[in-house]
């Protein structure tokens, strides 16, 4: 399993795809991205990374900012339903999510007694339904939503989250399950490790437990859970490709 994401002056479609193919190796079961072209676009579908490209071709999908994943189904079959991205916020709001979340149960009563509906039978679903329901209550950015969120939750995950309403912001979270953030010029990469970046940039952020990501083309901030600043750790890379 895998993410790739891309903020910047690009394409983030064809860097996703071939991001996501190099981390094949991690193994999977289903593929797919979301992308911000005349609001929120997601494609996704059970099977390789090659079968959701087919599906693409000949359709528009020109954005500078993306969010891309593989999946190795822990909670519900692997079916294009269960696939990642998962929506919410009137589809407004995607999030991919590698990992497990342990309490997901008791929060997804929680949310089902609030009115919440599901469409899948995945812990990620409950996870940004559960981020949504803060961040629409507390009127306050996304960022504080899932900063709130995550103190509440119980397992391991990296998850990436792209709000059609904030478009120039990918925010990142991480525990247990690796994040990698490449540094361009205008520009920034996420991925689960540096293969999906190395060509594109040498200079990169290794997240760590507990940090959340607020990702602009020019800015990266790293907050701990706390809501505190943390000096971004720059790492060169000196693998070659
Ligand atoms: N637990 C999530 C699911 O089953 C994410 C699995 C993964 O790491 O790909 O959908």
């Amino acid at each position: 399993c895998g993410i790739v994401a891309y903020i910047g002056h690009r394409e983030a479609y064809p860097i996703i795809l071939k991001g996501l193919k190099r981390l094949e190796y991690r193994g999977y079961d289903s593929a797919g991205v979301a992308l911000l072209n005349n609001g929120m676009k997601v494609y996704k579908k059970q099977g390789k990374v090659a079968d959701l490209e087919e599906t693409l071709i000949g359709k528009d999908l020109h954005s500078n900012i993306g969010i891309g994943h593989t999946r190795w189904a822990t909670h519900g079959e692997p079916c294009d339903r269960n696939a990642h991205p998962h929506t919410s916020k009137n589809g407004k709001l995607s999030m991919i999510h590698n990992g497990i979340i342990e309490n997901y149960a008791q929060i997804k009563g929680e949310l089902i007694k609030k009115g919440y509906s599901f469409q899948s039978d995945t812990d990620t679903e409950v996870l940004l339904k559960f981020i949504e329901d803060i961040y629409v209550n507390n009127e306050g950015t996304l960022e504080e939503a899932v900063r709130i969120a995550l103190k509440r939750v119980v397992g391991a995950y990296v998850i990436v989250l792209l709000d059609e309403d904030n478009p120039d912001t990918l925010i990142a979270a991480r525990k247990g399950s690796p994040l990698v953030i490449g540094i361009g010029k205008g520009e920034h990469f996420l991925a689960s490790d540096a293969s999906p970046i190395i060509e594109y940039t040498k200079e990169v952020v290794y997240v760590n437990d507990y940090e959340v990501a607020i990702i602009r083309p020019d800015e990266l901030i790293l907050k701990n859970l706390g809501n505190e600043k943390i000096t971004p750790f720059i790492t060169k890379l000196d693998m070659e490709l």
